[in-house]
């Protein structure tokens, strides 16, 4: 036996295969099952048969579990119907009512609205904290405060964050940390070994690759596997075979995916640094960034989504620069394998977000890095004719 493997790219490739127990096909196929039936008594009693029913899980669910628990490093993966029930799922394994959260002000819109509205209801309640406090999250703990959510870089605005330092202060004060990282994936960051306790992934995004599967996770430290399984199972969540399958079949391609990802995003960005229309990029990878440091001392790689906060333009000109793209299309998400721009609509209420005028988020896709700056190029032609 060889050493375990840890480089991501090998574990990526073979992580959670059950090929022996499939007539030696490669990636377990799709499972589709409610009854699972026992041979005896004996059996069904003693609830030791490792599939019992369809919601509790399938080899296709369980393959991608373990998969992603090596991946992450984690003692327990559960899977959710999406990226925001991954989010909710974690947030109430570790709440209960008269509990506090501390979230940063760059989270994705939807955790706001998760906990504004629905936390809320049950006695739980939120405060938003600056996405680059630090160490100095410790001085916002109350004695209530259970969980502390991260997420980084940050959604639309792309802060890093100091993850250890945070997890050093929450743990002092004997609250959780929770982290959304889905930008990053286990490829590129491994947050249990920063020091988060939960690790939440939109396995839409870029393990799912090909903008056709919506799924997310939760990977769990030993000390929190309980309370994710238990709360997972009391909230009925399940994930389809179908789905497992073509998270599982994007997963085996992710690490050689995001590389590639990285390198177009990159070269996209320096683009557009060198516009005089554009006043920042907003792109932890790119050395002029203030999350720069933080981003090289924990992270291997970036992924192809970045922000630009553009000089001040007219709406006018802004729309006939994207309306006319050939390559980006226009839509809520981000990780498949083609590229994309929209607005950034930014929501803040910890600390306001400074922009010197509107901010798009592009994601860099798989096409070639030419034929995007091509049409970018043609795009900004537009913007600069329309001005
Ligand atoms: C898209 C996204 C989610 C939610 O994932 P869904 O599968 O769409 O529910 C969560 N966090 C981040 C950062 C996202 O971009």
């Amino acid at each position: 036996m060889t050493e375990k493997p840890e480089k991501p790219e090998t574990l990526a490739t073979h992580a959670g295969r059950m090929s022996r127990e499939h007539f030696g096909a490669v990636n377990t196929p799709v499972y589709r099952a409610s009854t699972i039936l026992c041979p005896d008594l004996q059996t069904l009693e003693s609830n030791k048969a490792p599939y019992t029913y369809g919601r509790r899980g399938t080899p296709t669910s369980r393959s991608l579990e373990a998969a992603i628990s090596e991946l992450e490093g984690a003692a327990r993966t559960a899977l959710a119907p999406s990226g925001l029930g991954a989010i909710a799922l974690a947030l109430l394994s570790v709440c209960s009512a008269g509990d506090h959260v501390l979230v940063t002000d760059s989270a994705y819109l939807p955790t706001r609205h998760f906990c504004d509205r629905l936390l809320r209801r049950f006695g739980i309640e939120t405060s938003y904290y600056p996405p680059t406090i630090g160490a100095g999250i410790g001085a916002l703990m109350k004695a209530n405060t259970r969980a502390v959510f991260c997420e980084a870089p940050g959604s639309l605005t792309f802060e890093m964050q100091d993850i250890p330092a945070i997890a050093a202060a929450a743990h002092a004060k004997g609250a959780s940390v929770l982290m959304d990282n889905t930008w990053a994936t286990p490829v590129f960051f491994r947050p249990l070994a920063h020091g988060v306790d939960l690790s939440i992934q939109a396995v839409t995004k870029y393990i799912g690759g090909h903008s056709d599967v919506m799924l997310g996770y939760v990977a769990a430290n030993g000390g929190h596997a309980d309370r994710l399984h238990h709360t997972h199972g009391d909230m009925g969540l399940y994930a389809s075979g179908d789905d497992c399958f073509l998270a599982l079949r994007g997963l085996r391609t992710l690490p050689t995916r995001l590389a590639r990802h990285q390198e177009t995003g990159l070269k996209l960005a320096r683009w557009f640094q060198a516009q005089p229309e554009v006043a920042r990029v907003l792109y932890p990878a790119l050395e002029s960034d203030p999350g720069h440091a933080l981003w090289k001392r924990d992270f291997t790689g970036a992924c192809g989504l970045f922000g630009v906060v553009l000089k001040p333009v007219s709406h006018g000109a802004l729309a006939a620069m994207m309306d006319g793209l050939d390559h980006f299309g226009m839509g809520w998400s981000w990780g498949g394998f083609e590229s994309l721009v929209v607005p950034a609509h930014i929501h803040r209420t910890a600390e306001p977000f400074a922009a010197e005028g509107p901010v798009i988020r592009i994601h860099a896709g798989l096409e070639d890095a030419g034929d995007l700056i091509a049409d970018l190029e043609a795009g900004f032609q537009r913007l600069r004719t329309a001005s």
